[in-house]
């Protein structure tokens, strides 16, 4: 588009997800006292006010121009469905028309929001359904911190939430954009409430080691030995236990935290006895705990992949813990709504579709 002088017109420039310094930086043109834009802070990050004429602090003129010049923009909802355990699962459209999905879950003393990082995930586990459609993209900033503020306004959530990167993607694959997410969220929900989880990727953990104030650390973990991790995390060719648990040694966790182990419960694959005292060695020493899941099934999921039985879970956690570890076992929640871990898919896409990234995979 060309104004009338032939002169580019002049795109507006998105606000959502910039943190203080870039905001100023990118209202400079726009305002010209310091004090605006930390009221535009404010009401962005503080408020979660997207609409620039509720801004009612700034001035008509301002907003007018606000409106003019820049935008702020919140993932569209496509699909909304909510389990019976009152889990609420949304299928969100980005401007790109890409989809991700959030998961709102309710719990008795607790309400946890699962956010998504990427669209899509270039990993592949062999167990999880986002990664079996594909790559996909980076989320920016301002997606990341879109799908809180959305899901503030549309359900009723308390103040005080717990947030999980546990959505779609690899949230230590899009770095940058988690770190000034996780920037602005803070002025609603302390770090401490926030859990990064990881397939293992080192160099990422290492970053996060060196952020001054780091949310937890979650590793999905899935198997005791590399033979079979490998198997089911094609991510463990590039960084080994070795190298992934030498990287956990060395970080610098917050006072009275713990890495959280999760590892996935796959009936016959993982889930012997020996397994338990296995995972056990490899976490000595480690401030750990341990999350089991109990796989998830999925009509993409290979065959030889099944949940086992209660009693079988239940006696992997008690010997677990007989090695002195703390371990919990996952509910299953939303399940009948595909929003449990690992069927995040982008609903409505057909399950049956060939499976092009899952070559190679079985045991
Ligand atoms: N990429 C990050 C974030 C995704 S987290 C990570 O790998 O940790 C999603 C969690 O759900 C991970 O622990 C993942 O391993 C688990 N998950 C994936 N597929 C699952 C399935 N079919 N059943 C149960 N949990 C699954």
């Amino acid at each position: 588009m060309t104004s009338e002088t032939g002169a580019p017109a002049p795109t507006r420039v998105e606000l959502l997800g910039l943190p203080a310094a870039r905001l100023a930086a990118a209202l400079a043109p726009v305002v010209d006292r310091p004090f605006r834009v930390r009221q535009v802070y404010d009401a962005l990050y503080r408020r979660g006010e997207t609409e620039f004429d509720a801004m009612t602090d700034l001035s008509r003129e301002l907003r007018r121009v606000l409106a003019e010049r820049c935008s702020v923009t919140l993932p569209a909802v496509a699909d909304r469905r909510q389990a019976a355990d009152g889990t609420t699962k949304l299928l969100l459209r980005l401007a790109d028309g890409a989809t991700i999905e959030a998961v709102d879950i309710p719990e008795s003393r607790r309400r946890t929001l699962c956010i998504s990082s990427q669209a899509g995930c270039g990993l592949a586990c062999a167990f999880c359904v986002t990664g079996f459609w594909g790559a996909g993209r980076n989320l920016t900033a301002g997606e990341i911190a879109g799908q809180v503020i959305l899901l503030r306004r549309l359900l009723d959530l308390p103040p005080t939430l717990n947030l999980v990167f546990m959505g779609m993607g690899e949230p230590l694959l899009n770095l940058e954009a988690v770190r000034d997410a996780l920037e602005v969220l803070g002025e609603t929900i302390s770090h401490r409430r926030i859990t990064i989880s990881t397939a293992g990727v080192v160099p990422g953990i290492e970053a996060l080691g060196r952020w001054p104030r780091r949310p937890n650390l979650a590793v999905s973990l899935h198997a005791p030995d590399d033979e079979r991790r490998e198997r089911i995390m094609p991510i463990n060719g590039s960084y080994p236990l070795a190298d992934l648990f030498a990287a956990l040694r060395r970080y610098p966790l917050e006072p009275r935290r713990r890495i959280t182990f999760e590892y996935l419960l796959i009936e016959g694959f993982n889930d012997a006895p020996r397994d338990a005292d296995a995972l056990a060695r490899r976490l000595a020493g480690l401030p750990a705990k341990v999350n089991l899941i109990p796989l998830n099934p999925d009509p993409v999921l290979p065959d030889w992949m099944r949940r086992p039985v209660e009693a079988r879970v239940d006696a992997f956690r008690a010997r677990v813990e007989r090695h002195g570890l703390t371990a919990t076992v996952r509910r299953q929640r939303g399940h009948d709504v595909a929003a449990a871990c690992g069927q995040l898919r982008a609903f409505g896409r057909d399950p049956r579709a060939p499976r092009s990234r899952m070559r190679g995979v079985g045991r």
